[in-house]
């Protein structure tokens, strides 16, 4: 690797920090008992995706299963997020249910609650035929749905006939413009009349966000349909809103990632805001300077 990508790269490592518990499964514990302290549930996630080695895919079942016996264990409150595509869906659909299967069978016995993370609008269809096969076995069971997709109305009012527990993510992925609302003022337009969805006929949802604007029309929300519901919010991120969120009495948990691959997890929180650019391009500047 030549000096200036590896340079590159430590300076990215040191950025992406703010948003990952640490490459180790200590880590992400020490994380999740962290922010349980400070009175926040949490989601741990390994990172990583795309994985089509068996024995890639083997480890990252082995480590949800650690993590939910360790969760369990410790007594803190939390949930595993599994991406669909880190524990087989790039091989085949039958090879991530084998998959699913031995995660929310241990998962059961330790009772902990298991998100299935949303990726890009070509897996959305095999995901929520995922969700809808082990939700019938296992009803600690949510998915993710992406409010910049056009189709997600519809995936909500169904996921919501059969008591699904969903959270409602604005969406990380880029899509195209005919499946997807491309403005943000499109996606929170299309997000807030989701959530109303949710709060009329939902039950037990996550809303995941950081956005006051929204944040704020929610807690009003909240307020006129008494619904079971937490704020979701990622590691690192909006932890100035947070401890007034649970002083008002609402549920807010910290998504936890961890692991060493935190490369394409961190490029889309970077894409995310155009502070955090600006932000990583004054880094680079004063780590040549030095
Ligand atoms: C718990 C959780 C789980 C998620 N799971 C999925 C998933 O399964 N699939 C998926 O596609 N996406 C997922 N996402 C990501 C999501 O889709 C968005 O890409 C991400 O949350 C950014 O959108 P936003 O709602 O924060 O709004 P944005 O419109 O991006 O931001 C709105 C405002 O929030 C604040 N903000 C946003 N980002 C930052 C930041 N990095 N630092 C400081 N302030 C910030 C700023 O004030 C900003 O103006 C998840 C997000 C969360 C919180």
């Amino acid at each position: 690797m030549s000096f200036g990508i590896e340079l590159m790269e430590k300076v990215l490592f040191k950025f992406a920090k703010q948003w990952i518990a640490g490459n180790t499964i200590d880590d992400a514990l020490t994380s999740a008992k962290e922010a349980y302290k400070n009175g926040r549930n949490v989601i741990i996630n390994k990172l990583g995706e795309y994985h089509t080695s068996k024995s890639q895919i083997s480890t990252t079942v082995k480590e949800y299963q650690k993590i939910s016996n360790s969760l369990r264990k410790w007594n803190i409150r939390g949930a595993i997020s599994v991406k669909p595509t880190q524990v087989g869906l790039s091989i085949s659909q039958r090879e991530c249910h084998k998959n699913f299967e031995k995660i929310i069978q241990n998962a059961r016995e330790q009772h902990i609650f298991v998100w299935i993370d949303m990726e890009s609008a070509d897996h959305t269809d095999e995901t929520i035929e995922i969700y809808n096969s082990f939700f019938s076995k296992y009803e600690r069971l949510g998915i993710a749905l992406q409010a910049n997709l056009k189709r997600t109305e519809d995936d909500l009012k169904n996921l919501i006939e059969i008591g699904a527990k969903i959270r409602l993510v604005k969406g990380a992925y880029s899509e195209n413009a005919e499946i997807a609302f491309k403005s943000k003022e499109e996606v929170d337009k299309n997000f807030m009349r989701l959530v109303r969805i949710l709060f009329k006929n939902g039950n037990e949802f996550g809303v995941a966000t950081h956005d006051g604007k929204i944040i704020s029309k929610v807690e009003r929300l909240s307020k006129r349909y008494p619904k079971k519901f937490e704020f979701q919010m990622l590691r690192g991120i909006r932890d100035d809103i947070k401890p007034g969120l649970i002083k008002r009495k609402f549920v807010v948990s910290d998504y936890i990632p961890y692991g060493t691959n935190w490369l394409p997890y961190s490029i889309r929180r970077i894409k995310e805001r155009k502070r955090n650019i600006l932000l990583l391009g004054s880094s680079l500047i004063q780590s040549q300077r030095v």
